[in-house]
């Protein structure tokens, strides 16, 4: 590990200046991910400033119905929120998906958005990796792709984005709060993170010294219900092969038929950054869901999104995974089927 410079910021504008006045600085919030790369030789900067005394560590409640969450606002802390488990119980089913409860008391949401890649080789600093040193090449394609992206990858890189909150945020069509060297702006989550194209190593849209101070979600919409499911190797304490993170109005009675008002979708584990599935959700809204029918209809609208998809040698089961992942949480919105369907549950294992 390099020696760095360290020194701990007490207000946003402060913690901007000093970051952006030197290049090889960054910031050091729970030091769950940076903390790693440093050891592991993936980071060497040449000073950290640590944000976590910041006062940016807040849930507050917004005048229009929605929440800000502050940056510095621990996963933890974040996920048993009353207003997050009662309004967007997606968000806080992402939350208690991640890492294990050690690791979501010190992590925290800007931390948590800005977390690299698991891709093996962009950590291995003996492999070629273009995320790492753009231009050495990319040692995931021909090797070892059980992880990586199906949909939205270049021929410079095919690692995945791996956060849980930031897929349930992709679904709430949050906002990201961002101070730079100009001043204050905001970025939909959308926008945030970049697909690699050619330039792999950088993973959002923000510039050097950009400070993430909040997320901003949207008040929630009337009638409607949220849900995260996520598929992975081990129960726990592992990354995502696939995840889906859904929000669904419906209009009409419960246990009658139902028409789909609105429906949000975004994967995680696919691609390098959370993917709305925007083709699925055309192909859902205004359908009127028959009892019995629905999952199909489910699984024809992820066919819809997944005709972009192009999986690696190793990942082929990722598509069949994330179909049967998306019916199965949209099932469990509209009560439609149950969780014991032998078909998605065979599919969901391949
Ligand atoms: C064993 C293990 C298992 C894990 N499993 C999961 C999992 O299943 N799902 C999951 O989602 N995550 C998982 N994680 C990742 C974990 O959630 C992240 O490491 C954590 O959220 C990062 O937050 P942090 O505050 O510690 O960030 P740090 O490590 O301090 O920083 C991470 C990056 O964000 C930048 N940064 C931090 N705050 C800001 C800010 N306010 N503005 C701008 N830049 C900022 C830093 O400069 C750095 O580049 C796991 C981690 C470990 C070690």
């Amino acid at each position: 590990m390099r020696p760095f410079d360290y020194t701990r910021a007490t207000d946003p504008a402060a913690a901007v200046a000093a970051v952006a006045a030197q290049p090889g600085a960054a910031y050091l919030a729970g030091g769950t991910n940076l903390v790693d790369h440093l050891r592991l030789g993936v980071a060497a900067p040449a000073a950290l400033v640590d944000v976590t005394r910041l006062p940016l560590g807040e849930v507050a409640e917004r005048p229009d119905g929605g929440l800000s969450i502050g940056a510095t606002v621990r996963n933890s802390d974040l996920a048993a929120h009353p207003l997050v488990r009662a309004r967007y119980p997606v968000l806080s089913q992402a939350l208690l998906a991640g890492a294990s409860g050690q690791l979501r008391n010190a992590a925290t949401t800007g931390g948590n958005l800005l977390q690299r890649t698991r891709c093996v080789y962009f950590q291995d600093t003996t492999t070629a990796c273009n995320k790492r040193t753009p231009g050495s090449g990319c040692s995931a394609l021909g090797g070892w792709t059980r992880h990586h992206a199906v949909l939205g990858a270049s021929e410079h890189c095919v690692a995945v984005h791996p956060s849980d909150m930031a897929v349930a945020l992709a679904a709430l069509d949050a906002t990201v709060v961002v101070l730079g060297p100009e001043g204050e702006r905001r970025v939909p989550l959308g926008e945030f993170h970049r697909l690699p194209g050619d330039a792999p190593e950088r993973d959002t849209v923000l510039r050097h010294g950009d400070l993430v101070t909040a997320v901003e979600l949207p008040a929630p919409r009337r009638e409607s219900g949220s849900g995260y499911r996520k598929i992975r190797d081990r129960a726990s304490f592992a990354f995502a092969l696939v995840s889906v993170a859904a929000v669904l109005e419906l209009d009409g009675p419960p246990g009658g038929r139902r028409r789909v008002r609105d429906v949000r979708i975004a994967w995680g584990g696919v691609a390098h950054k959370p993917w709305r599935a925007t083709l699925a959700e055309r192909a859902l809204r205004g359908e009127t869901l028959e009892p019995g029918a629905a999952r199909a209809l489910f699984r024809a609208a992820a066919d819809a999104e997944l005709t972009a998809a192009r999986p690696l040698e190793g990942n082929a089961f990722k598509t069949g995974m994330v179909r049967a992942t998306t019916a199965a949480v949209l099932g469990a919105l509209t009560g439609d089927g149950h969780d014991g369907d032998h078909g998605e549950r065979a599919e969901e294992r391949r």
